[in-house]
């Protein structure tokens, strides 16, 4: 099989000169952090999404855990997640003491199945063993079925966060994810390999002032400065008050910044993207690969382009993805499902416990797809997979 001439990675961050100036302003500043650019990169994200509130912080997977924690999530409580996801859509609940469980995902999607997630809680109902919040994944920036997940929540009461790391710049029924109107509250990931970066980032997007005003506090340590949320009388221009047991998970100005500037490029990052995507599509159309597609309804910001194998090559799955690193081709795997890992293990959970994540793990195959991926590049990868089917 041909190489190609250089190593193609499956994903890569988009930096350009207006991004590097935005960092160094931010360094000739006289904040480095708790400055301007926080608050300037969360009321951009408000506007992006239609969300009234928003709290950045340095990486996704800390805004997972004052989510949680915003919403009460502590020990008996039971969360749910999807195991096709990274292992932060699940690590959240036990940060909280919580106890974790999975809704099998739909084969075809990658994304939690809604028949399973229906299954499980009539199920669960009988036990008493009902979730307090369920953490939906939207793979790929694919969204998942809120509609049919909001209405369960209402039906047995649980609480929604989702985990949209991957679906900055996605739309679901012609709103912006993130808009939380089928959710409590919503996350994204400004890690390099995701949409657009801050290097490390991450927010949460809520309509709901109480959960809000709980997660910025949590994200500084538990402290107030703010006079009418304070329990005596100011002691002096020095006061504030440790309300709760909070963490350092602030974003810095730098991260802030750098994540004002990219957004300015999100619409054409995400198109460009779309525009490969479609090139793909096409190029597979006549093949028996099952090809991750967003519904209908939604547009996705097309973080990962994921293709399953056909049953007849599932033995080949390692083979191939192998090769393709052979021919300097970085083809990926997204994910191994969570309760495999062996943490996870010792939990308690079995391999056959969902088995569509099996099966979607054995079929599985990330091919790079970013924006600046060339077209010959993206020949090579067609010509290549072609060849192999
Ligand atoms: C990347 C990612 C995270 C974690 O994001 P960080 O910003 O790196 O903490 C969480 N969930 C999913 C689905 C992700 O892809």
């Amino acid at each position: 099989m041909d190489k190609f001439e250089q190593f193609i990675p499956y994903g890569r961050q988009h930096i350009d000169q207006a991004d590097i100036d935005a960092v160094v302003d931010v360094l000739q500043s006289d904040y480095l952090t708790q400055g301007p650019k926080v608050p300037e990169f969360e009321s951009q994200l408000c506007h992006l999404t239609g969300a009234q509130f928003a709290c950045a912080t340095n990486s996704a997977t800390s805004a997972l855990h004052i989510a949680c924690l915003a919403l009460n999530v502590g020990i008996g409580d039971i969360v749910w997640t999807s195991p096709i996801s990274f292992v932060a859509s699940s690590n959240c609940a036990l940060y909280c003491n919580a106890t974790i469980d999975f809704v099998d995902v739909d084969t075809n999607t990658g994304l939690m199945s809604i028949n399973a997630l229906t299954k499980k809680l009539a199920d669960a109902e009988k036990t008493n063993t009902l979730p307090k919040v369920v953490i939906p994944v939207h793979l790929c920036g694919h969204s998942c079925d809120m509609k049919a997940i909001a209405m369960l929540a209402k039906q047995y009461s649980f609480r929604i966060i989702e985990d949209a790391s991957h679906a900055v710049g996605s739309f679901y029924q012609g709103k912006p994810v993130g808009s939380c109107q089928y959710s409590d509250i919503s996350i994204f990931s400004f890690h390099p390999v995701k949409i657009i970066t801050s290097a490390e980032g991450g927010i949460a997007l809520t309509n709901k002032q109480s959960l809000a005003d709980k997660m910025s506090k949590l994200r500084s340590h538990g402290i107030t400065n703010v006079a009418s949320e304070m329990t005596e009388p100011s002691h002096g221009p020095w006061y504030y008050q440790q309300q709760m047991l909070g963490f350092n998970y602030r974003m810095t100005e730098l991260q802030a910044a750098l994540g004002v500037s990219q957004l300015r490029k999100l619409k054409p990052l995400v198109s460009t993207r779309n525009a490969k995507a479609v090139i793909y599509d096409e190029a597979f159309a006549n093949t028996d690969l099952t090809i991750l597609k967003p519904a209908d309804n939604s547009q996705s910001s097309y973080h990962l382009y994921v293709v399953l194998l056909p049953q007849r090559l599932v033995n080949q799955h390692k083979n191939i993805i192998e090769k393709m690193r052979e021919a300097n081709i970085c083809a990926h795997l997204h994910y191994i499902p969570i309760h495999i890992q062996p943490f996870y293990q010792t939990l308690g959970f079995n391999e056959q416990d969902f088995p569509n994540a099996m099966d979607y793990y054995h079929r599985a195959i990330s091919i790079p797809l970013y924006p600046v991926l060339d077209s010959k590049a993206q020949q090579f990868i067609i010509d290549t997979i072609k060849e192999m089917l």
